[in-house]
């Protein structure tokens, strides 16, 4: 078997198989192949598709590429979450402390930044000292004793995605369905847990834009899911605005902060109290949607999960210092004002990622190094009045360089019209093996 003839036969359209898929997933992941033919691969799946059967086939031997995790020694249902992915989703640092603190164990991993969006594990690794790469037997012992850790991808936990996953952000591939949901399934699958929630986003910060692209998505992944035996459901929350006011990994944590204590924006709020409600709905926490609602609303309000947070941070090696007292601020603020008077209609949420990522808060190549302390604060949310002058947002970076470029990229993602536009819901849909229930 060749790659090349691999590569030709997607790119003219044809349904690839089992041998081929798991021929180039074994090679890649002993870097037979090399990047250049794995990317051209990449293109045509993106170009041309993957039936069910494929998606399946890929899922499973990425899956395999490496270990799968045992949390058998923890007691109980063992629920996991994964978003995929959006500008400002700090979700998995408010539902995880929330769940945990609920008494539901969260043994979660999960991703770095990718393309426009965001990721969990860099922003956590904006806390001073917090480890992420921690091995499997620590990692079990710390959700043993704490009820929840958040841990990077282990190098033995679906190497082949990590290594597709560097390689897509880089190259234009992200935004396919059968390489999402078997990036995702794979290493959810490979990762232990019992349940798994899935946050798929869509609208303009998503990887897949419309509604039905997204239900879609998660259709597949349910699938994939409930035939490999585990409780698995998926809620399409909107994206077409950033998620929060904050943008890039400190400044997120901080907001992380503020709606675990009850502070949050509205939008963040009511998405986290959604998510952590059917993640403890899946693992049985209450019998219906309203009792596990109030669990987790309870569980914010009296600060057990803040507390929640500060224990996992601190088994992980973090210093919560600045979840008490904030993080240092970058070197150079800068506000973005607004041109006229009126209301913010429309915020594009992928070219306000694009814009923090100028900044410094996201990577344009694998090795790059983030500027932790990079991102955007936005002062106006959509819906809200500004007057010609007002700051609409506040830029924050390391490199005074870098703001003329950030300022055209989020000047033009923001919409100013003569009237406020109709409220946006935050959750869209609800998927399950049941089928779909729009809200
Ligand atoms: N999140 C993932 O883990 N993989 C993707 O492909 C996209 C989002």
């Amino acid at each position: 078997m060749r790659m090349y003839d691999i590569i030709n036969h997607k790119k003219n359209g044809g349904v690839l198989s089992d041998e081929e898929i798991r021929y180039f997933i074994d090679g890649f992941t002993r870097s037979e192949i090399p990047d250049y033919q794995a990317s051209a691969l990449l293109m045509a799946i993106c170009l041309k598709g993957m039936n069910e059967a494929e998606t399946a086939t890929l899922t499973d031997a990425m899956l395999h590429s490496g270990d799968v995790a045992d949390l058998s020694s923890i007691p109980g249902i063992k629920v996991d979450k994964h978003s995929t992915g959006g500008v400002g989703d700090k979700t998995s640092m408010v539902i995880g402390p929330i769940v945990a603190s609920c008494g539901v164990s969260v043994a979660k991993m999960s991703g770095r930044g990718l393309g426009h969006s965001g990721g969990t594990i860099d922003k956590l690794e904006s806390i001073p000292g917090l480890q992420t790469a921690i091995d499997p037997e620590r990692f079990r012992a710390i959700v043993r004793s704490t009820g929840i850790a958040i841990i990077g991808q282990s190098g033995d936990i679906a190497p082949a995605d990590k290594k597709l996953y560097a390689l897509r952000d880089v190259t234009a591939t992200v935004d396919a369905i059968p390489l999402i949901a078997s990036s995702i399934m794979s290493k959810k699958l490979a990762s232990g847990s019992d349940a798994i929630l899935l946050d798929v986003k869509t609208g303009s910060g998503a990887f897949l834009k419309t509604l039905d692209e997204s239900i879609a998505l998660a259709k597949a992944m349910v699938s994939i899911g409930t035939h490999s035996g585990r409780r698995v459901m998926a809620l399409i929350t909107d994206m077409d605005a950033p998620l929060g006011r904050a943008i890039g990994n400190a400044l997120e944590v901080e907001e992380a902060v503020d709606t675990l204590r009850g502070r949050g924006p509205e939008d963040l709020t009511s998405v986290c109290m959604d998510l952590a409600s059917y993640m403890l709905m899946l693992a049985g926490a209450a019998d219906d949607a309203a009792n596990c609602r109030a669990m987790a609303e309870s569980a914010a309000a009296g600060g057990k999960a803040f507390d929640k947070f500060c224990e996992m941070v601190a088994a992980q090696g973090g210093d919560i210092s600045v979840l008490h007292d904030g993080f240092p601020k970058a070197p150079v603020l800068s506000p973005l004002t607004a041109a006229a008077s009126g209301y913010v209609t429309h915020m594009d949420a992928e070219a306000c990622g694009m814009a923090s990522l100028e900044l410094g808060a996201g990577r344009r190549r694998k090795e790059d190094d983030i500027d932790y302390s990079a991102g955007i604060i936005l002062l106006k949310k959509v819906g809200e009045a500004v007057a010609a002058g007002d700051a609409l947002a506040m830029l924050h970076t390391s490199d005074a360089g870098l703001l003329p470029e950030a300022e055209a990229v989020l000047s033009a993602a923001i919409v100013i019209g003569d009237a406020p536009p109709p409220a946006a819901k935050t959750l869209l849909a609800i998927v399950s093996e049941d089928g779909v229930a729009m809200m």
